[in-house]
């Protein structure tokens, strides 16, 4: 009856281990199969196959360093290169082109990849071998901001070029904000720009000039001490106010001793009344540039002038000057006082 007993119980247990290893062999195999399914064809399998009928996307370049360049002639020109990537494949780049420093012109280098599938991709870098260095133009834009400013502010981006703006009680506070926020000088052009209010006396004129200031500092958080007359400092309609009290003369001292600098212009685009055409506005500046520093006169509430404005920066860069923002120390551009 023991033996019996124990016969059975090996059996039992016998079947046991075996019935266990038949559902983990089966598990095994449902698993195995499930992962099978699935991986039946790889990821990189079916980017091969879409990558051998279907690819249209031609390999994409990017440059390192900016697509337009400048470098003084006789000077050493370090090119920066430029990567490739395709969705398909590997592939290589391949450059053209050249610059010789010692001849003043414009280059051109051009960087292009071929995938399998013979797409092309192609990217070009200028060059510019620019003469030795001329002068510093400051451009200067009165009167507003205005709804020119923002398309003024993104070409000045373009080409990282700063400017100053001499602004008055006009516009949105948030393009002065940007005019700031950018890098550039916002300096102060009165308040209301009203010469019959502005020129009668010193008093007015000081309090609009605080005006504008104030307005300045709530927008920024910075107290400007740039400033521009209506008119410039050589006026002569302040005399029809100021009941011949020679304010002007009085104002440059008197904006002076309170820690203003003042600015003119020696270069006047004409975009005030001479003119409302872009080509004369650029013609203006170009025509008067010769070696020394100039301070630029322009308004970015007038939308041909402000549409002068790339075109005047390409001249700049490309004939041997640079573009700066006016500061304290800057250049001024004084004109003579006439009253
Ligand atoms: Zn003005």
């Amino acid at each position: 009856m023991r033996k019996r007993n124990a016969k059975l119980v090996v059996v039992i247990v016998t079947g046991v281990v075996f019935a266990f290893l038949l559902f983990a062999f089966a598990g095994c195999v449902i698993v195995t199969n499930v992962l099978d399914a699935n991986l039946k064809i790889p990821p990189d399998d079916l980017a091969m196959s879409f990558c051998s009928t279907s690819d249209t996307e031609a390999p994409e370049i990017t440059l390192n360093g900016d697509s337009t360049t400048y470098v003084l002639v006789g000077g050493e020109y370090e090119e920066l290169g430029a990567s490739a990537s395709d969705d398909c494949d590997n592939v290589e780049l391949t450059m053209n082109g050249g610059v010789d420093t010692t001849v003043i012109g414009s280059y051109t280098i051009i960087y292009s990849a071929t995938d399998s599938s013979g797409n092309v991709g192609e990217v070009r870098r200028t060059v510019n071998v620019v003469p030795e260095h001329r002068g510093t133009i400051y451009l200067t834009f009165d009167d507003g901001p205005g709804i020119y400013t923002t398309e003024l502010l993104d070409i000045l981006a373009r080409y990282n070029v700063k400017a100053t703006f001499f602004v008055t009680g006009v516009g949105d506070d948030a393009l002065i904000l940007r005019e700031y926020n950018e890098g550039h000088a916002v300096g102060l052009h009165t308040f209301t720009h009203n010469y019959a209010y502005i020129y009668q006396n010193m008093n007015a004129f000081l309090d609009d000039l605080t005006r504008v200031q104030e307005r300045v500092k709530r927008i920024t958080g910075y107290t400007s001490y740039l400033m521009r007359f209506p008119g410039g400092s050589s006026n002569t309609v302040s005399a029809r106010y100021d009941g011949g009290a020679r304010i002007m003369s009085k104002l440059v001292a008197e904006v002076t001793r309170r820690g203003f600098t003042y600015y003119d212009w020696n270069i006047s685009s004409g975009d005030a009344g001479e003119t409302t055409s872009s080509n004369v506005v650029y013609a203006n500046v170009v025509n008067r540039l010769g070696d020394g520093d100039y301070v630029v006169l322009q308004h970015d509430i007038k939308g041909f002038s402000v549409a002068a404005v790339e075109r005047i920066i390409q001249y700049g860069l490309a004939n041997g000057y640079d573009f700066a923002k006016l500061e304290a120390t800057s250049f001024a551009a004084h004109h003579r006082v006439n009253n």
